[in-house]
């Protein structure tokens, strides 16, 4: 991986980081993905968030806007941000170890209230296994008693707002955390205390709830990103794809979801699918993305492109043998290998 010292050699060339969210059940994983997605929503297309097929894109300036209390004048060089909707979906699990990775990084989440449980262990080893970077995500600091909710707030300007006894419970869960986390060979700090990142995780406090945190949360995930990824986030032309989920969808025939990791795929393009009974050649009929605008979202209307650059997630119509059509939804973790212009 290059690392931060080297000199960013063409701005405009770099895709946008592949986030997951990993972590115990009940931490809040959902949650929290529906609050970083939710915000500023209610004022329309401005957020310039979209959904997309198994996947949720926001653009540069959504995460700009929404962090400007920060205060943070980097300039955010990506062009935005794609979290995985699934949480824990085993693409993330299965597929790294084939050398393809769906996710450049990882936000792993944990309840204050409870520390690390049985999952939060899991995910910790499989991202070491991977070598995957993360962030914590400390979730549900608005259940210390007494929290005064500061809505969609940076955390450091909630945390100022709160009295002596919560700073007092904040401090001492977070303390039994990073301990824990110790034990588990792993050094953690508030972010903002992080003296050696890199070296030392960064724990981002976060309520679901009412949003305090979800600024900085995002900040740091897309800083962090361009900052250390700038190899791995350079946009290439050989493709870079991953198969979510295959399945029926009337209309379309069979179609392929997939998140298209880096480079370009355009309508035509012939394709080869690495299928149970070995690989599968086939050509896209159709790239197809949700409608941008959630209220006009009519299930099975999708928008057609000529071309689509990475990273989003997609549907791909194309033709494909006769047992894949056999069930409605047959999930194959499976990889889109190699593909070329017709
Ligand atoms: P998941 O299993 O990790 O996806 O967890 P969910 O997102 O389904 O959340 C589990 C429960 O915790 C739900 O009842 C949520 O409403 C609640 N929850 C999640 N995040 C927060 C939070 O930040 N604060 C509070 N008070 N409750 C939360």
């Amino acid at each position: 991986e290059v690392t931060d010292d080297q000199p960013v050699q063409n701005e405009q060339n770099l895709r946008s980081p592949i986030c997951c969210i990993m972590g115990h059940v009940d931490t809040g994983k959902t949650k929290l993905l529906g609050c970083i997605r939710g915000t500023n929503v209610q004022e329309g297309e401005a957020g310039g968030i979209t959904q997309q097929i198994g996947a949720t894109y926001f653009p540069a300036e959504n995460i700009r806007e929404r962090t400007k209390e920060l205060k943070a004048d980097a300039k955010l060089n990506v062009p935005g941000l794609l979290v995985i909707d699934t949480p824990g979906h085993e693409s993330f699990t299965n597929l790294r170890s084939r050398g393809s990775g769906l996710c450049d990084l990882a936000i792993l989440v944990v309840d204050i209230m409870h520390g690390l449980e049985p999952q939060t262990i899991e995910s910790l080893n499989l991202l070491k296994m991977r070598n995957t970077d993360f962030l914590i995500a400390l979730n549900k600091v608005d259940r210390l008693y007494g929290w005064k909710s500061c809505r969609n707030a940076p955390i450091g300007k909630a945390i100022r707002q709160q009295s002596k006894d919560v700073m007092i419970e904040f401090n001492m869960r977070l303390t039994q955390i990073i301990t824990q986390f110790k034990e588990q060979g792993l050094n953690t700090e508030l972010y903002y205390k992080n003296k050696e990142m890199g070296e030392t995780y960064n724990i981002v406090p976060t309520s679901a709830i009412s949003g305090e945190g979800v600024p900085d949360l995002l900040l740091l995930l897309v800083q962090w990103a361009q900052k250390t990824m700038i190899k791995r986030l350079t946009y290439s032309e050989e493709v870079q794809c991953t198969v979510l989920e295959v399945k029926v969808v009337e209309g379309h025939g069979t179609t392929i979801d997939v998140v298209l990791v880096n480079g370009v795929l355009h309508e035509g393009d012939q394709i080869v699918v690495c299928g149970m009974q070995g690989p599968v050649v086939t050509s896209i009929r159709a790239l197809l993305t949700p409608h941008p605008m959630r209220e006009l979202r009519v299930k099975g209307t999708y928008l057609h492109h000529k071309e689509i650059k990475a990273a989003q997630g997609i549907k791909i119509a194309a033709q494909v043998p006769v047992q894949w059509k056999k069930t409605e939804t047959t999930k194959i973790p499976i990889t889109l290998q190699h593909m070329r212009k017709k």
